[in-house]
């Protein structure tokens, strides 16, 4: 499972999911395998900062 962390102090959440896949990024936006029609959100923030999704 994908996780998203934190740049500022490392922790660590699970991707959102949607449509049963994990969504990956677009910009500066999250959004479903489905297309961002279907679904899309901002990336997460946490410490005000948007999270990065882990290698
Ligand atoms: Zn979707
Ligand atoms: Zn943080």
């Amino acid at each position: 499972m994908g996780k998203l962390v934190c740049p500022m102090c490392g922790e660590e959440v699970a991707v959102p999911v949607h449509c049963g896949q994990e969504m990956h990024k677009e910009g500066d936006q999250l959004v479903c395998w489905m297309g961002a029609g279907c679904g899309a959100q901002p990336m997460v923030e946490h410490c005000g900062q948007a999270m990065e999704i882990k290698e």
